[in-house]
């Protein structure tokens, strides 16, 4: 079905600035508000939800048996729900299993078995490289593999949980031994989630041109980082608990096929750069494997809030900006054998541009801290605050197409225990 002119019977569907018209229908895990009921599967139109129960399908409360259903499932529900909420002759039946977006309770869409995080960002990492090697930012490997560590499931939490100050053992570079305490260099980290629909067998590697069709959707992501945790504890085997005490993501998970208007190519390798090895080569991924997916994270304080003054844009990034293609992760995690399941996560990696604010971290924007920023009301942020609240967002635009976007993952930082 041609979808790009249709709009809905959902009134709120249809205005320009929704993230949710018809063309996108992303899936989450709901509840209204207060009531004792179980949650189950719901996809967003406008500032509605519309249980799946309507159009014949029982989640339970996470979406994994729909993720494991595969493309020609997603693509036969899409299709069912483009008729279902485009035909006004069917307004009035399913109207009936509308539930509004703001009397309703959101979870965390899938059930997570495995999070990993990628590092595809090369304009974070030449920036958070400099700081150490300013000569060589880019270790060797970075341009052959799509870097990435296993990272904490337990942890992941949905849009609005609030993230609680972390503590662990940081050490000055001048002092003699470390101590434990709440972290002083609280950071963000703007990224995309890569939400893995059926999964492969363990020992058979999934192939770069099949590889979408083991990504279900995508989410938006923060990955907290205590950076001072992280610089006493990363050597040599990597982040730990720097990363692990919070990730935020979306509940909603925007489906490849609601993307496709946005595929673009892949980054480009040029001059030097070595061409991927033939597993994470594909002609079709590096003609549009990209997806044009811009984000932004915005920052309230306390003060601010309290004062009703409107979050202030941080960051401004593009999955554009990524070196490796979704293709290529998944191509690349399970290229040794290892099995991906229906709910595992893949985080894109740090989103940083090369404009000014684009950087996707408070680490880049500040200097290490060095360069504190301004907010509006006279606060200065070198790092996190207690009370301020991350909110991401994100959206695809382009020409001839309606824009769709990925609602919000926000958090709201506690103090330490
Ligand atoms: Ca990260």
């Amino acid at each position: 079905m041609q979808t790009h002119r249709l709009k809905s019977w959902v009134e709120s569907a249809n205005e320009p600035a929704s993230d949710f018209p018809i063309q996108n229908l992303p899936f989450g895990v709901f509840r209204r508000k207060g009531a004792k009921e179980a949650p189950r599967g719901g996809v967003a139109i406008g500032d509605q939800i519309l249980d799946l129960a309507a159009v014949g399908l029982k989640t339970g409360a996470n979406l994994n048996k729909l993720a494991a259903a595969g493309r020609p499932g997603w693509r036969q529900l899409r299709q069912v729900l483009l008729l279902a909420l485009s035909d006004k002759t069917k307004a009035k039946r399913f109207s009936r299993s509308l539930v509004p977006m703001n009397k309703a309770e959101l979870f965390l869409p899938v059930a997570i078995g495995d999070y990993s995080d990628f590092f595809t960002g090369i304009h974070h990492a030449l920036a958070a490289g400099r700081m150490f090697r300013p000569d060589n930012p880019l270790l060797p490997n970075y341009k052959w593999v799509p870097i990435g560590y296993h990272g904490r499931a337990s942890s992941v939490v949905v849009s609005g949980t609030p993230v609680v100050r972390p503590n662990g053992q940081t050490k000055a570079p001048e002092a003699a031994a470390p101590t434990l305490g709440p972290s002083r260099r609280l950071d963000y980290e703007v990224e995309l989630g890569f939400v893995i629909g059926p999964g492969n067998r363990l020992g058979q590697p999934v192939s770069i041109k099949h590889a979408l069709d083991h990504v279900f959707g995508v989410v938006l992501l923060n990955d907290w980082s205590a950076r001072d945790i992280q610089a006493w504890e990363s050597q040599p085997l990597g982040p730990f608990l720097a990363k692990s005490f919070a990730t935020t993501v979306s509940p909603w998970i925007v489906t490849l096929e609601a993307l496709a208007p946005f595929r673009c190519p892949a980054f480009p390798r040029i001059g030097e750069d070595p061409r991927p090895l033939p597993h994470l080569t594909d002609e079709a991924d590096q003609r549009k494997g990209g997806y044009a997916i811009g984000t932004e994270m915005y920052l309230q304080s306390a003060q601010m809030r309290a004062r009703k003054v409107a979050p202030a844009r941080l960051s401004r990034c593009s999955f554009r900006d990524a070196y490796w293609t979704p293709a290529q992760i998944v191509a690349h995690q399970t290229s040794n054998g290892c099995n991906l399941q229906p709910g595992d996560l893949l985080g894109s990696g740090t989103l940083s541009g090369t404009e000014p604010g684009s950087a996707g971290s408070l680490l880049e924007l500040t200097q290490g801290g060095k360069a504190p920023l301004q907010l509006p009301g006279g606060e200065t942020r070198a790092f996190i605050a207690d009370g301020d609240e991350l909110i991401q967002r994100g959206r695809c635009e382009a020409e001839g197409v309606v824009a769709i976007g990925f609602g919000e993952a926000s958090g709201i930082v506690r103090p330490a225990p």
